[in-house]
């Protein structure tokens, strides 16, 4: 079985995980959002792709969902103590060697891909993980801040701001002009089926599908996702601060009525999402019912199991 699957950071993370638990003979592809990086202190940090590798690899800290276990931020205060920032974004020692080594791949000549699959190398994740392109996308926020409007990176606005301060604009700045990675089509073209993990519908998969051709290919194959939304919130995240700036309610039903019927055959909700089934705009997407918190690798292993066997039923 070939799968497909279009990956944020822990939500994305922690499903895969499932998946790979629950079908483990599958040849998994995971493309992940790069709309988050940015290059603090001049080194590239792809968040969303490093959260996958540390979490299938084992190197995650389970209690904060990203980083590294163990860590300690030796550098970060030295940084601090010549007043140096970015203060904001928690780039821990052992993580830092993983940023340092990707930005010397980088700077020598090599393709984010091609130094995404070297870093993979020491990891193992057991699955094939590409950045959704090589070109840099970068999500950038407007926000009305200090009495006027301003443009910020996505990081600055969630990590530093917390996403409290409204957006009124969300947009993937490079993505009309970036190509999807090498492989990228190919494995959608080749899975039997394509899902979408409970990721930020926005800011991750909403970036993956803005890369020209990443969409189109999608929309041909069966399609399954899984809602991030349960019960009118966001699991984990401010996910509900992005869906708001797009002008999308913040429920399980209005993020599968936003990806749309085209784009989705299947959509799996919380057991008190149940509703959904019977929205009249979600009709033509098959909707299943069951509990959706990944309170462990077992019960995300039984939502992935579930995503499996309801592209299964409803397989173009
Ligand atoms: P990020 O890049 O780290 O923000 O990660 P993703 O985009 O992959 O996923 C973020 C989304 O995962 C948030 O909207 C959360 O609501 C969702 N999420 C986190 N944990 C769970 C969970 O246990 N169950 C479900 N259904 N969604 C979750
Ligand atoms: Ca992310």
């Amino acid at each position: 079985m070939r799968i497909t699957v279009l990956a944020g950071g822990v939500g994305a993370a922690r499903f895969l995980r499932g998946l790979r638990a629950a079908v483990p003979d599958a040849d998994i592809t995971v493309i992940g959002n790069t709309g988050d990086d940015f290059t603090p202190f001049g080194l590239h940090v792809s968040p969303d792709l490093d959260t996958v590798m540390y979490t299938l690899g084992g190197g995650i800290s389970e209690e904060q969902g990203w980083g590294r276990a163990g860590e300690s931020h030796v550098v970060l205060g030295e940084l601090a103590a010549y007043g140096a920032g970015p203060d904001w974004f928690g780039l821990g020692d052992l993580d830092l060697a993983t940023h340092i080594l990707r930005t010397q791949l980088l700077l020598a000549g090599r393709s984010l891909s091609e130094v995404t699959a070297a870093l993979c190398q020491r990891w193992q994740p057991g699955v094939t993980l590409l950045p959704m392109s090589d070109d840099p996308v970068r999500t950038h926020v407007t926000v009305d801040l200090d009495g006027r409007e301003q443009v910020l990176h996505f990081q600055e606005w969630w990590v530093r701001l917390h996403a409290a301060v409204p957006a009124s604009r969300i947009e993937p700045v490079g993505a009309a002009r970036a190509r999807p990675a090498p492989g990228v089509l190919e494995a959608i073209a080749a899975a039997d089926f394509v899902l979408f993990p409970p990721s930020n519908p926005v800011v991750s998969i909403g970036v993956i599908l803005a890369v020209p051709g990443i969409a189109e290919a999608v929309r041909a194959k069966t399609v399954v996702g899984v809602s991030p939304i349960i019960g009118g919130a966001p699991v984990r995240g401010m996910a509900d601060a992005c869906l708001t700036a797009i002008g999308v309610a913040t429920s399980a039903t209005a993020v599968a009525a936003h990806y749309g019927p085209d784009l989705l055959d299947g959509w799996l909700v919380d057991t008190q999402d149940k509703d959904a089934a019977d929205a009249p705009e979600l009709a033509g997407i098959a909707i299943q019912a069951r509990p959706l918190y990944m309170t462990s690798v077992a019960a995300a292993a039984q939502i992935a199991q579930a995503a499996v066997e309801l592209a299964g039923q409803v397989r173009r």
